[in-house]
């Protein structure tokens, strides 16, 4: 089962759907349905269409490959272990991935707020690539630490935004964590069986 995060029960609201919480969320739920080799579009459509997305929502075989290059880009973001290494993984794909700072209102359909790709219709894996790029940087700049992280179980690879209230998380879902700590027990349990100090 694919971990989707939480979405705001109010996605219908366009400032709720545009909140750079939101939208860093989205980007989070989208690395980890594109890590799918070949990702489905389906199932990549459902998560946009969950965060506030209008359809039909056309996604090729050809566009979902672009977008899983892109997602596997923005994952460094996750991956980094420090606020620095955030920022520097973030600062390489503004460099090279993004166009200038615009503002639009999509012909006038939508309050305004800030773009960095080249074009209200740029193809989706330009469009997640820059829409990232702004919530992440924006969550940095507002929190001073990383935006998010990948969930400290071995081998799996989900990854989720670290920002909400509450403590910071360490695992992606109550599975994984209670898995390590199950792991963590056995352990410590067999280290002290054969002698050996914990
Ligand atoms: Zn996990």
């Amino acid at each position: 089962m694919r971990y989707i995060p939480w979405v705001p029960s109010n996605i219908d609201n366009w400032s709720t759907r545009h909140s750079v919480l939101t939208m860093a969320g989205r980007t989070a739920a989208l690395i980890n349905v594109l890590d799918d080799d070949p990702p489905d579009p389906d199932k990549v459509a459902d998560v946009l269409r969950a965060y506030g997305e209008p359809d039909p929502i056309d996604l090729t075989t050809h566009d979902v490959a672009g977008m899983r290059a892109a997602a596997a880009l923005l994952r460094e973001v996750f991956t980094a272990e420090s606020t620095d290494g955030a920022a520097a993984a973030l600062n390489r794909l503004l460099q090279e991935h993004t166009g200038p700072l615009r503002l639009t209102s999509h012909g006038g359909s939508t309050p305004w707020h800030p773009h960095l790709d080249d074009d209200d219709n740029a193809p989706w894996d330009e469009w997640l690539l820059a829409s990232s790029c702004i919530a992440l940087t924006v969550l940095i700049w507002d929190h001073q630490r990383p935006p998010g992280r990948i969930c400290s179980s071995p081998g799996c690879r989900i990854v989720f935004i670290t920002q909400g209230s509450g403590p910071e998380r360490r695992y992606c879902s109550r599975r994984c964590a209670t898995r390590e700590r199950v792991a963590a027990h056995r352990r410590s349990r067999s280290a002290a069986q054969s002698g050996r100090p914990e």
